[in-house]
């Protein structure tokens, strides 16, 4: 069968136009990240950290306590694996204890947990078992709730939050079978009825995380430009015992056995008008922007795996013995020991200064917010991934399997699959590299933009090169010298972590002269090189997450002040690890083979190397890779602009509107 993709095929500026129009442009609060890639270090945005109000601590942990006693006697994580299913009785129960409204306010029935809380709060359910926790994140974080408390009206927030808070599990349903990361491609529609009292969604949604048991969801579609209105990607309230939506399927994957996965259809569904949140076209603003915060929910589920991962280790590497000794004592295992317990602490110290900036609302936390989830989930992957080797042959072995031997049932190989998809959803790495590689140039473009772009006139060039020279006269020299040179620099207060921060001032200061150096070399071409973009990234990554170490011990140590010596040693530990990435990072900036690599995989592409898969046994067999489906049956709506329900939106049509 002939391999079909369903929607016109948008150009990659038209994805770009969209992407762009989403973005939150303006930087109206101090922000950490964004001042790091400029090469300015400023530590006192980070530290000291804010620290909550007893009440709100006291609450949070009396929550944790609950949640922790209710997990550890009334869930069977081994059951879940099992069946693929959570049980109605865990969901009661989760109810009952007001999980599904950790951070609805409680004036609408929410508990009002602080961020913090809430990721302690996934952090516990996700050692636990993965779905849980995925249950819950998808319900929060990307569902109903967080969207509604930022952009729901007063009666959206009056009739939904109460109910999502306590009763009805929610869902967010963006990706279709044609579009991932690439929301241009969206062919959902909602096509305003005759009587203009709301409109009629047509569509097919994949791989709603909820999808399957949910009792709302929000749906992002497409509005038609009208002469009245400009349409665009919306997002929509709409229960899910409204006429027309059909679960069509559940999905099942590599890990998070347990999550209710949906394929959804959607014919003729009406909402009203009522039902838009954030207005009409605002719907990718209002997914990025929930998902500014909604994303320090998968570093929180990966840190805290990743520090499960470290007791499994421990444990493991101390009680096996093979060839005289334990196997952690045979130095290549030590190492691996040593990788976990540092990533483990740096990936808990990205996660609380993360949701502490978070819930102190005095600074902009989107950079650090994606830079916790990029590092989280490729860290967490790697640190786990590490843990299953200390294991050995057990760290392949299912916990059922293990526990039908009569051995300790540790769900190594479990936690491998499970964090897995980290790395895709809510912003796969290569999309988080690209949104954190626009911020991280945004000054640039700014004021050098027009230089660059190849269509801008050259009188406009002009133009901006004078503006530029005048912003970098200010700016260069900022980058030559700072208190990374000055030898007793945080010496005081962070004592033997300070030469760490120092590395970060004068790292910080090479990496946003370094990215000059790129522009100046590839210039517009730049954008086009995502490797060496990702790298600049990644190493803006590294240079906050030493950082955090550094910043987290200090906080604990003031807290346990009997801990200080081994906090501070985690955080060195840490910290020398990251350093060694950094080092090599900065090496591959202008030097790698990103060039002849492109070429290759072209000439991959091309087939240029196909007759040498001739005697691959292909176990796939036949089958569109991404099948066409079919418009669903409609009623014919009488609509505004289209005057077809299920007429597709025009891509070009729609870039047009999000200019
Ligand atoms: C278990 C699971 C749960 C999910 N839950 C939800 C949910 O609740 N709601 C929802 O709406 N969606 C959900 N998704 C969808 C998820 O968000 C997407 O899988 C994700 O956005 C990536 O899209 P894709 O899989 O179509 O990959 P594609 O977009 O097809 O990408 C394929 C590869 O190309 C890369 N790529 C794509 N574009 C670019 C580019 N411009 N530059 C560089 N690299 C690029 C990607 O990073 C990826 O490596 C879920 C998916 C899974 C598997």
């Amino acid at each position: 069968m002939a391999t079909t993709t369903n929607a016109a095929d948008p150009s990659y500026e038209q994805s770009k136009s969209i992407a762009e129009a989403s973005r939150e442009t303006e930087w109206k609060q101090p922000s950490f990240g964004r001042e790091l890639f400029l090469g300015n270090f400023q530590l006192d945005l980070i530290h000291p950290q804010p620290q909550a109000s007893a009440e709100m601590t006291a609450k949070g942990e009396a929550f944790l306590a609950k949640l922790r006693r209710f997990l550890s006697e009334q869930v069977d994580p081994l059951q879940i694996e099992r069946d693929a299913k959570i049980t109605d009785e865990v969901v009661d129960g989760l109810k009952a204890l007001g999980a599904l409204g950790m951070k609805v306010p409680e004036e609408y029935g929410g508990l009002g947990l602080s961020q913090v809380y809430y990721n302690k709060a996934l952090a516990l359910t996700g050692q636990w078992h993965s779905a849980i926790a995925t249950l819950l994140s998808a319900h929060q974080s990307i569902g109903l709730p967080e969207p509604l408390r930022m952009f729901g009206t007063d009666g959206q927030k009056r009739e939904w939050l109460p109910k999502v808070a306590n009763t009805h599990i929610s869902a967010f349903l963006l990706t279709e079978p044609d579009v991932g990361s690439d929301p241009a491609r969206m062919t959902t529609s909602a096509t305003p009825t005759a009587d203009s009292a709301g409109y009629a969604l047509n569509g097919v949604k994949l791989w709603a995380t909820n999808g399957a048991v949910a009792d709302v969801v929000i749906i992002m579609a497409v509005v038609p430009k009208t002469e009245t209105s400009k349409g665009g990607i919306t997002a929509f309230i709409c229960p899910t015992d409204s006429d027309g939506v059909t679960i069509e399927a559940r999905n099942a994957f590599m890990g998070l056995r347990g999550i209710e996965n949906s394929v959804t259809r959607l014919t003729d569904v009406f909402v009203p008008n009522q039902a838009v949140v954030g207005g009409v076209g605002k719907g990718l603003k209002l997914a990025l922007a929930t998902l500014n915060t909604g994303r320090l929910s998968l570093p929180a589920i990966a840190s805290a795996s990743t520090k499960l991962a470290l007791k499994i280790s421990r444990e493991w590497a101390s009680e096996r013995r093979q060839w005289g000794a334990p196997v952690g004592k045979h130095d290549p295992v030590a190492q691996h020991l040593a990788f976990v317990t540092g990533t483990a602490f740096g990936l808990e110290a990205v996660v609380d200064v993360s949701s502490r900036l978070a819930d102190d609302k005095r600074n902009d936390f989107r950079v650090e917010a994606a830079l916790a989830k990029l590092y989280a989930s490729e860290m967490g992957w790697k640190a786990v991934d590490t843990m299953i080797q200390i294991r050995g042959g057990r760290g392949y072995e299912t916990a059922q399997s293990l526990k039908d031997r009569g051995e300790k049932p540790v769900p190594a190989e479990q936690m491998l699959r499970d964090m897995r998809i980290n790395r895709i959803f809510e912003g796969s790495t290569e999309i988080m590299h690209l949104l954190i590689a626009r911020e991280a140039l945004d000054q640039h473009l700014a004021v050098a933009g027009d230089i660059l772009d190849p269509k801008v006139a050259m009188a406009d060039k002009a133009k901006a090169a004078v503006g530029a020279a005048k912003f970098y006269a200010g700016y260069l020299p900022t980058l030559v010298t700072g208190e990374g040179q000055r030898p007793n620099a945080y010496a005081e207060e962070f004592g033997s972590l300070a030469p760490h921060l120092r590395y970060v001032e004068r790292h910080a200061r090479k990496l946003a002269r370094s990215t000059m150096g790129l522009m100046g070399v590839h210039q517009a071409s730049l954008e086009q090189k995502g490797a060496l973009l990702g790298r600049v990234v990644d190493i803006g990554a590294e240079l906050f997450a030493i950082s955090c170490a550094c910043v987290y011990a200090h906080s604990l140590a003031g807290r346990q002040p009997a801990r200080r010596e081994e906090l501070y040693e985690l955080a060195d530990l840490f910290a020398k690890q990251a350093r060694g990435r950094t080092d090599s990072l900065f090496s591959e900036l202008f030097s790698n083979h990103d060039a002849a690599q492109y070429k290759t995989a072209q000439k991959v592409l091309e087939g240029g190397y196909e007759w040498w898969e001739s005697d691959i046994l292909d176990p796939s067999g036949e089958g569109p890779m991404i099948p066409k489906h079919e418009p669903p049956a409609t009623r014919q709506f009488e609509a505004n602009g289209s005057g077809n329900g299920v007429a597709a939106p025009d891509v070009a049509q729609q870039a047009e509107v999000v200019q």
